[in-house]
């Protein structure tokens, strides 16, 4: 299997794909072709987690030995605390929360990236060559790239975060580790902000040469197909006849994980509409409502992760909306540089839907889960419930653990969530790095760093 940038340029290996998270002209990785995964329905519909996973990686990493495939994807779901590794729990007889939350930072991005890092620790050891690893994040992204990255060997992490606009535990998660191939960059910024500067710097194609550059964003296609593994897992757990009709409710922001999941509709799983849940930064609910892509300012909200207005994914699924036009999608985002928005004469890609959660009603909305199904979720998958249907059949994502963010419910009058793995982070020293969020700034401190070392 080969893979293209969204731009159009020459095909690279799963491995190269990788090794680079973002293209070098700036566009975003897909496969060339798709396996036709009905072929395999009946023998994987027992499987496990990680044999799922192994299996459809199979199709996909085409460059890794067996061996080396099921080594990493074994031992990045061994870390996780549920055996079902993702369970489907019943709220009624028409809906059910896929927890995603049972791994070791308690967000849906350990999935991909305790996989990530131990598919760039088969990379180091096969070309002897280290790799520095570059993120922005809004909270969990950081919180999972760092447990995934930590401590190993040829891996160095640096990870810029806003200021003062990620939970405390989240923000915890990442300095709290101890680990010295972990930087943690605290920016005075949005996260948009950081996300613009991780581009800049992947786009200065010398710099990135220079110190062998990767992303952990889910501009990285192996996260987004890591992810691609729970809704097939989930979907196989689906009595047959409920299958087709069952909506998957997504909360949303860099569109990441609602689009690998849109992607296995294009492997032949017939799966009848995504529900796409933003908080109160809402570029993707006006795109599916009025077709016009437009840049709004960040407005930080209860469900931080979510505090997005740039969905850097969107890019992929413009790629498909655009019939592969490499040329058309790149004019599109560039238009969308220059001008801050993009007016779609129609924008209907059949199977989504879209919702939007303001501040105030994030609350109610787990109060409303809490009292109607005896379940508490996490404010992001609290968004998820804002006018949904009771009588369609529906899997929520529940992305986040609720005790990662204790103030939401402290708030609203409510008993505060705790998780053990969290309380036990309270008693570490914080370790964290003040960088302007110029990219010249935060090149000039990778470098410092790497040399450093
Ligand atoms: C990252 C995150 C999201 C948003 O996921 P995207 O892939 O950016 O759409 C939603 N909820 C939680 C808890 C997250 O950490």
């Amino acid at each position: 299997m080969r893979y293209r940038s969204t731009r159009g340029g020459s095909s690279v290996s799963f491995s190269e794909a990788v090794a680079q998270g973002l293209a070098p002209d700036g566009g975003l990785f897909l496969p060339e072709e798709f396996p036709d995964l009905t072929l395999h329905l009946e023998a994987w519909a027992d499987l496990d987690y990680p044999s799922l996973c192994t299996e459809f990686f199979r199709h996909f990493a085409t460059d890794l030995s067996t061996d080396d495939l099921e080594n990493c994807v074994h031992s990045a779901y061994a870390k996780f605390s549920n055996k079902h590794t993702a369970p489907l729990h019943e709220l009624s007889k028409h809906w059910k929360c896929l927890e995603l939350f049972h791994g070791p930072t308690l967000a849906f991005k350990d999935f991909a990236l305790q996989l990530l890092g131990n598919l760039y620790e088969v990379q180091i050891a096969r070309e002897g060559k280290a790799l520095c690893v570059l993120g922005a994040t809004s909270g969990d992204t950081g919180a999972a790239a760092i447990s995934g990255l930590l401590g190993k060997k040829g891996v160095t992490v640096f990870i810029l975060y806003p200021k003062g606009k990620v939970s405390p535990l989240q923000e915890m998660q990442m300095t709290c580790t101890g680990a010295e191939n972990v930087f943690p960059i605290a920016i005075e910024g949005t996260f948009d902000d950081a996300q613009r500067t991780v581009k800049e710097l992947f786009a200065d194609l010398e710099f990135r040469a220079s110190v062998d550059l990767s992303a952990v964003n889910s501009i990285n296609l192996a996260r987004i197909l890591a992810q691609s593994v729970y809704y097939l897992y989930a979907w196989l757990k689906l009595p047959s006849e409920e299958r087709e009709s069952t909506t998957f409710v997504v909360p949303t922001g860099n569109f990441g994980n609602v689009f690998a999941g849109w992607l296995l509709t294009k492997m032949g799983i017939n799966i009848s509409e995504f529900r796409v849940a933003t908080n109160q930064n809402d570029v993707l609910h006006r795109l599916f409502k009025s077709g016009e892509y437009s840049l709004g300012e960040v407005k930080p909200s209860l469900a931080p992760s979510m505090d997005i207005q740039v969905a850097s994914n969107f890019e992929r699924l413009l790629y498909y909306f655009l019939n592969g036009d490499a040329l058309r999608v790149s004019d599109v985002m560039k238009k969308f540089r220059e001008d801050g928005k993009y007016s779609f004469d129609h924008f209907d890609i059949s199977g989504f839907s879209s919702v939007s959660a303001s501040d105030k009603e994030i609350p109610s909305l787990i109060q409303f889960v809490k009292q109607e199904y005896d379940y508490l979720v996490d404010p992001h998958t609290a968004c998820a419930f804002k006018d949904l249907d009771p009588e369609k059949k529906a899997v929520i994502l529940a992305t986040a653990h609720p005790a990662k963010f204790p103030a939401v419910y402290q708030h609203a009058g409510m008993e505060i969530p705790i998780s053990s793995s969290l309380e036990a982070l309270k008693s570490r020293e914080p370790c964290s790095y003040e960088v302007s969020f110029d990219a010249s700034s935060v090149r000039s401190f990778i470098l410092e760093k790497i040399s450093g070392k």
